[in-house]
């Protein structure tokens, strides 16, 4: 089985003493190639070049998350549509709206995330987007542009049904994190996974962050030889992707084989990755 994780921030520092381990523990267990996300101008650069030294391994995306819009300004827009020139770009974001702490201040955010749109729309790119207690105006923004992209996935959805329907009717694809195994907050989604089409499903494990609450403990060490990366504390790996997809599948009454052909083929689509004729991706 082979799987495709759509979001990992494998450039934070959570990450910085074992990256490469924890790529290969991914690796070992099935999950490659792993879309990077880049979250500011710096971790996009990060992950651009990290994606561009591991090419059959890593691809990232490119933008400014919403708790960073408020250093957004014209020299930020000429630096993204520079990086979003590298071979290993996937996607422009994460990028959205995030009221929860409003880290940036909501004009700001709303400012930051159409200039993205507007440049994923100009370069053809599909966008990797992040919304947080901002469903309104986020919906919004992404209907005005929705028809210039070229495809828009809504990472980490948690939200309820008519969120859904509205994204679904935008032709969104809809990302799923572990936060659907966990029983205190995300019990609203096993049910609701069934309403999305098999050919709009994502999955992601958004590492180091969402630690699936239902894994094992302690958590299982990587079976990499040794130096692997040992399980660190409860920081998420993309390693765990399986055990997310195993939950998904059980939600969806189907078995994890077919939902990681599916989805696999999804991602591949979506982003865009090119397929060499061994079956490997290049
Ligand atoms: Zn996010």
């Amino acid at each position: 089985m082979q799987f495709i994780d759509i979001g990992v921030n494998l450039m934070n520092a959570a990450f910085d003493r074992n990256r490469e381990a924890v790529l290969s523990a991914a690796k070992n267990a099935g999950v490659s190639p792993l879309i990077i996300t880049g979250s500011s101008l710096k971790s996009s650069a990060g992950a651009l070049a990290f994606a561009g030294a591991h090419p059959g391994d890593c691809r990232a995306t490119a933008g400014v998350h919403p708790h960073n819009a408020k250093d957004w300004d014209i020299p930020a827009l000429l630096r993204l549509r520079e990086l979003a020139a590298c071979d290993a770009l996937a996607a422009i974001g994460e990028c959205g709206l995030d009221y929860n702490r409003n880290f940036s201040p909501p004009a700001a955010q709303r400012r930051c995330f159409e200039e993205q749109l507007e440049l994923a729309a100009e370069l053809g790119k599909p966008v990797f987007l992040h919304e947080r207690d901002a469903f309104e105006d986020f919906s919004a923004i992404l209907k005005k542009y929705r028809p210039k992209l070229s495809g828009a996935v809504v990472h980490c959805f948690t939200g309820g049904m008519k969120e859904l329907e509205i994204y679904l009717a935008m032709d969104c694809h809809i990302g799923i994190t572990g936060w659907i195994c966990d029983e205190r907050r995300g019990a609203h989604l096993v049910p609701l996974v069934k309403h999305i089409p098999a050919d709009k499903l994502l999955l992601e494990t958004d590492a180091p962050y969402l630690l699936p609450r239902n894994l094992p403990r302690p958590l299982p060490s990587s079976s990499n030889g040794p130096g692997a990366a040992k399980a660190r504390g409860s920081h998420n790996e993309p390693r765990f992707l399986p055990h997310i997809a195993a939950f998904v599948a059980r939600a969806l009454d189907k078995e994890t084989e077919q939902l990681a052909a599916e989805t696999r083929v999804n991602a591949i689509r979506f982003f865009g990755i090119r397929e060499s004729s061994g079956g490997n991706i290049s």
